[in-house]
């Protein structure tokens, strides 16, 4: 099956041609798309399912899509679906991550979890598959891997912050390669056979 993935995003690419293999994986760059889908919607699911929809629309072919952020617990689930642009300008990960560490200064309880949505769309219909990883939030940056807020984020399971991680330890736990599994799982009982 030929997947188009909406996001020009070379890392997520990449990851889903791991979990997805025998699937013909194309990134928006490859197709010469250049879209900006606005995100209206309440949740990661919602915005997931925008984009997948949209991109459908114009290509016909089954779509890949995903929408993912930092939930943190003691700011009521901010920064959430405004993850990429909580400090204003979209996509500042060094402003995105003084500002929660101003947020979170004389705060105890710093458990967030990183969340992923990813929606699927073809002819054969609508799936949508949600992936966590739970962790704390440190009090500064430690490590240069991964991206965003990966060097503010403890991960109970590897015991370290995802700064400090490998793509593959990140890779093992994280929200996006959980999304993505359990949306492998639901195509596969849904007889959709991405592998021809
Ligand atoms: P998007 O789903 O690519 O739009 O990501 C939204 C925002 O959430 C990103 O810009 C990051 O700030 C944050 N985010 C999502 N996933 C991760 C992750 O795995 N590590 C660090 N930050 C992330």
């Amino acid at each position: 099956m030929q997947i188009l993935i909406a996001t020009n995003n070379e890392n997520k690419v990449k990851e889903i041609r791991r979990i997805f293999d025998g699937a013909k994986i194309f990134s928006l760059k490859d197709m010469g798309i250049n879209i900006e889908v606005e995100e209206t919607g309440r949740t990661f699911e919602e915005n997931a399912l925008i984009k997948a929809r949209a991109i459908y629309d114009i290509v016909k072919m089954p779509v890949l899509s995903d929408d993912s952020g930092l939930s943190v617990k003691a700011l009521g689930g901010r920064p959430g679906i405004y993850s990429a642009r909580y400090a204003g300008v979209h996509g500042d990960s060094n402003a995105n991550n003084l500002k929660l560490l101003k947020e979170l200064d004389g705060i105890a309880d710093r458990r967030a979890e990183f969340v992923c949505a990813v929606a699927f769309k073809s002819e054969k219909g609508e799936f949508v598959s949600t992936g966590r990883v739970e962790g704390e939030i440190l009090r500064e940056e430690c490590g240069t891997d991964g991206f965003g807020y990966d060097p503010l984020f403890y991960s109970y399971e590897l015991k370290k912050s995802f700064g400090n991680a490998t793509m593959e330890e990140k890779n093992l736990v994280s929200h996006r390669s959980r999304a993505l599994k359990g949306l492998k799982e639901i195509l596969l009982k849904n007889n959709i056979v991405f592998s021809e």
